[in-house]
């Protein structure tokens, strides 16, 4: 079936009561039927609910949901997207190990692994997402994992995503991409070799703006990459705080059971029923709402790269751009997600033209049907040298507007009238 129609009747089925929305369980227990229950429950002899801090019903149909709209066998729904990526890089590494991770890196994700899984003994070791063979050189016996964004937040790039599984494969290393950007209506990694993709939910797959929430991914028959892979020994041996499970030996995907069964378990970042019930509601119309961001975004690149005072504009769906080829081979139709960024002449100039604008509003997010506007040299970035603003891709006169689903023709109208203001 369709994307489109998966992503209203994937993985629930109507109880007793027919139920048309997918009900909320709002409860932290489930009753077990006796004694003898409960034990098959916890030696996976049976499946069912436990605790809600390990599943819930309504969480079960998002991760269903979502895994089958990114092509993948199994998903774990977690707090945040910055919980998420914390599970998937723990999930395959502890200390003394190192992660190969992409520069190009939403800003939680730089500091997460550049400085807290320091402290945890975890090095990450950084590329530039264009240059494969530095890439290489950076992995050794220890590399448990190549991190990278398929549509790069803030940067704008779009990532040869093949050119790195080919060399991730040729190691036996997992490949795990942060798809949030693109989300799986626009590129769906797995097709292109990725093992495990993360999300941050609480952009486009809410698309309101309304919750927070994350979502990891495995892919379909990743056990094959797992089982006996000297990399993953923990895979592969008795889990003692498990009753001694071996992950790769059960009938279940490996990477999301463990996931689940050891970090949610002990970690306990787990996602609200009521979020989960949200992030539903957003994905019945987030193929709707890609394709009409992507519209706009477009049509609005195109009128900036026209505009006499706009020194340059990013945005991968356009010829001009350096990440067209990469954006029309991963994306469906080239259709390039709602960020897009220009330069203007100074930080003064830029930051008259966000306060000139009405319609756009002065947030630190992406992905809401409301547009958004940021200038980063004066807010995220604000910390950095001039020198250090070039080095890292965020001139002073760069403004950064994640695309709405307002009508095109008054985004341009708004934006024109600042820009002349
Ligand atoms: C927002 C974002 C995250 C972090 O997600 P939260 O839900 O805010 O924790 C991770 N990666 C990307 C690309 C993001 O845009």
């Amino acid at each position: 079936m369709d994307l489109q129609t998966r992503a209203l009747h994937e993985g629930y089925e109507k109880g007793a009561e027919g139920a048309m929305a997918v009900p909320i369980y709002q409860t932290t227990a489930y009753e077990f039927r006796d004694a003898e229950h409960a034990g098959n429950l916890f030696s996976l002899k049976e499946l069912g609910y436990i605790y809600t801090r390990l599943n819930n019903p309504t969480t079960d149909v998002f991760e269903k949901r979502f895994a089958s709209l990114e092509g993948g066998e199994a998903a774990l729904a977690t707090s945040s997207g910055m919980s998420a990526i914390f599970f998937a890089i723990a999930n395959a590494a502890e200390a003394g190990d190192n992660i190969v991770c992409a520069k190009q890196l939403y800003g939680g994700t730089l500091t997460q692994t550049a400085h807290t899984l320091k402290r945890f003994g975890i090095e990450a070791r950084f590329f530039n997402v264009h240059d494969t063979d530095a890439m290489e050189a950076l992995i050794d016996d220890k590399t448990k994992v190549i991190f990278f964004e398929s549509l790069t937040n803030p940067s704008i790039d779009v990532a040869d995503i093949e050119a790195i599984t080919k060399i991730a494969n040729k190691y036996g290393i997992l490949t795990v991409v942060d798809n949030t950007v693109a989300t799986p209506v626009l590129c769906r990694p797995f097709e292109h070799g990725v093992d495990v993709t993360v999300h941050s939910a609480s952009k486009y797959t809410t698309g309101q703006g309304l919750a927070i929430g994350g979502i990891l991914v495995e892919r379909k028959g990743l056990v094959e990459k797992l089982k006996a892979n000297p990399r993953y020994a923990h895979f592969n041996e008795p889990d003692h705080s498990y009753h001694g499970l071996v992950y790769v030996d059960v009938p279940l995907p490996p990477f999301t059971l463990r996931a689940r069964l050891s970090l949610l378990r002990d970690l306990g970042a787990v996602v609200s029923p009521f979020n989960s019930w949200l992030f539903i509601q957003g994905i019945e119309t987030l193929s709707l709402r890609m394709r009409e961001h992507s519209k706009n975004a477009l049509e609005l690149a195109e009128f900036l790269e026209s505009h006499p005072k706009v020194k340059k504009v990013n945005y991968p769906g356009l010829k001009s751009n350096a990440n067209y080829q990469n954006a029309q081979k991963y994306f469906d139709n080239g259709a390039s997600s709602g960020l897009l960024s220009f330069e203007v002449g100074s930080l003064e100039e830029a930051v008259k033209i966000v306060d000139a604008t009405k319609l756009y509003s002065l947030v630190v997010n992406i992905g809401d049907s409301k547009s958004i506007i940021t200038h980063p040299a004066s807010t995220t970035h604000q910390q950095l040298t001039q020198e250090e603003l070039i080095a890292c891709g965020v001139p002073a006169g760069l403004i950064r507007i994640s695309c709405g689903l307002e009508s095109a023709a008054d985004l341009i109208a708004d934006l024109k009238q600042a820009l002349e203001a």
